[in-house]
């Protein structure tokens, strides 16, 4: 290596790690301390295995129910349907509703 490219890269800054995005809203969350934290969902994220957790446990629960027109209308594709919820963040959250739909098989028909 010449000593000019080592002189450039001693310039050079480091890159910069970024915290990682809330799975709800996809906005980059802060650091609070100890946890990664979403102000707009109103949920903390571990530092150490990323699980979520409601910022506040004792606020109520947001619970809209799932606005998805085809969740709604229960559209069966090949056997499966999803199974709307309601939002699952606490009331006050600012963004997107949380409502975590499973797409599930439809139960058989009973034979008769
Ligand atoms: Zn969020
Ligand atoms: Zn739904
Ligand atoms: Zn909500």
């Amino acid at each position: 290596m010449s000593d000019s490219v080592r002189e450039r890269e001693a310039l050079l800054p480091e890159a910069e790690p970024q915290n990682p995005c809330c799975p709800v809203c996809g906005e980059v969350t802060s650091f609070d301390a100890d946890d990664f934290e979403c102000a707009n969902c109103l949920l903390i994220f571990s530092t150490t295995n990323l699980s979520a957790s409601l910022a506040d446990s004792s606020a109520p629960q947001c619970a809209s129910e799932c606005e998805d027109k085809h969740h709604r209308e229960q559209i069966a594709l090949h056997g499966y349907r999803y199974a709307c919820r309601p939002c699952a963040l606490s009331a006050g959250h600012t963004d997107v509703h949380f409502t975590g739909c499973r797409f599930e098989r439809i139960p058989a028909e009973p034979n008769s």
